[in-house]
């Protein structure tokens, strides 16, 4: 039984009316982007339905890359036989079996383009309903709403059969809903907040404040490296490393402690929305969860939002923390955001940061540090990378981090 193609649906991109069009074409363009390294398979598309056709290359790994592409709803391998009852008979048995559960419904659905052929789709469809009820117990055919559709095509080269199975990500292809600016710091939320937004649609660029020397190169190399985990759903995803050391050692000196939060956090807001607006983003995107620690009060998002009137995206405002993990684990980011490299964060962490920062006060604090100078020089340092899961940037930067320890 060979696989030689898989048959993707859009889902909810179907119901995108006008738009459709370029929904579709934007994710043409980010499938054949992430199979481009498999020679053989080429990949074509009308509005109801994009094929990847394997000509010979595995279908394996091509199923699992298709998994991580946002706008596929659900996908099918295609199995190709010999044009003989028999032959189908066996394919369709086996690909029930790996569909199976007990009282479970289904159906074949024949279609024939080659009318020479022996039988017609009426009794293909009953030579092949007997063959599975025959070989498998607790199974029966149904005509609406089978638990499975199996879809048999009788063409000149063979048939075709498919069953309706593997669940994609769902969501909108990334770009087709703008770009936003991603604050990316090392923890366990900012990434799972970027995954979200790009099922969203979105592009995503990484923003990443470190405070060297008292952020360790591995704090840095973290923040890179979820940056690569989450490039797996976006082909490459843009870094930007922001320095920060002078912003947090003034406002150490010249704001009081419990307020020093605060400020640090509208520092890095307006910091990032300015290279949003130099990069053409619309909207930033973070971490935060309502109530999780003192910065995520809604008197410190009043406070520290009041700094622009750029959308500030909060996907996980209202998601528990077990439930984040829960994803971070799924998309593979957990294991790395547990290690413990300090951030610029919690090393200039006040003791007692205020957790209902009065605006009036904050904005009196904050004349006391050079609030414009600070932010030229830091965007003068700003560095500026491309980070994907197999670009040799990634693998020199593996390189030398391994020569760091
Ligand atoms: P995370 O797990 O994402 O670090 P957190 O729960 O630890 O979030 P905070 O440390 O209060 O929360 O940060 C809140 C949000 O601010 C983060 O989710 C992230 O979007 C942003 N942020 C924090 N530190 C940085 C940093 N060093 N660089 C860029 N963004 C940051
Ligand atoms: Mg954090």
């Amino acid at each position: 039984m060979e696989i030689t193609e898989l048959m993707i649906r859009y889902g909810e991109l179907s119901t995108k009316g006008k738009n459709k069009k370029i929904f579709i074409k934007k994710l043409n363009k980010n499938v054949t982007k992430k199979l481009k390294k498999y020679d053989q398979v080429k990949v074509s598309y009308n509005r109801d339905r994009m094929h990847v056709k394997l000509h010979g290359e595995n279908a394996e790994p091509i199923i699992s890359e298709l998994n991580d592409i946002f706008g596929i709803q659900s996908f099918s391998p295609i199995v190709r036989v010999e044009k003989s009852v028999e032959e189908a008979e066996k394919a369709v048995i086996e690909l029930i079996r790996k569909n199976y559960t007990p009282g479970m419904s289904f159906k074949i659905n024949t279609r024939r383009s080659d009318h020479s052929f022996e039988y017609d789709t009426n009794d293909i469809n009953r030579m092949l309903g007997t063959a599975v009820e025959d070989a498998m117990a607790d199974i029966h055919v149904q005509m609406k709403n089978p638990t499975v559709t199996v879809r048999v095509e009788v063409r000149n080269r063979g048939i075709f059969i498919s069953v309706d199975t593997i669940q994609g990500q769902g969501g909108l292809p990334v770009g087709s809903s703008g770009k936003g600016m991603l604050m990316l710091s090392g923890g366990i939320d900012s990434p799972v907040a970027g995954y979200l937004s790009m099922k969203r649609g979105m592009e995503i660029e990484a923003v990443h404040f470190h405070s060297p020397p008292y952020t360790s190169p591995q704090a840095l190399k973290k923040a890179k490296d979820l940056t690569a985990k989450l490039s797996r759903f976006a082909g490459e995803i843009i870094f930007i490393e922001v320095p920060f050391t002078e912003i947090q050692e003034q406002i150490k000196k010249e704001v009081p402690d419990e307020y020093s939060m605060t400020i640090t956090r509208r520092m890095m807001m307006r910091l990032t929305d300015e290279i949003r607006r130099k990069r053409n983003g619309l909207a930033i995107v973070n971490g935060e969860s309502l109530g999780q620690v003192a910065s995520q009060t809604l008197e410190s998002m009043l406070a520290i939002n009041a700094v622009t009137s750029t959308p500030v995206l909060r996907p996980l405002i209202s998601t528990d923390k077990n439930d984040i993990i829960d994803i971070a684990k799924q998309i593979d980011t957990y294991e790395l955001a547990v290690q413990p490299f300090e951030d610029c964060c919690t090393i200039f962490a006040p003791t007692r940061p205020k957790t209902k920062p009065k605006l009036q006060k904050v904005e009196d604090f904050e004349k006391a540090i050079d609030v414009n100078g600070l932010m030229d020089r830091a965007l003068e340092g700003m560095k500026i990378e491309k980070i994907g899961i197999e670009t040799d940037e990634n693998k020199e930067r593996e390189k030398n981090f391994a020569d760091l320890l």
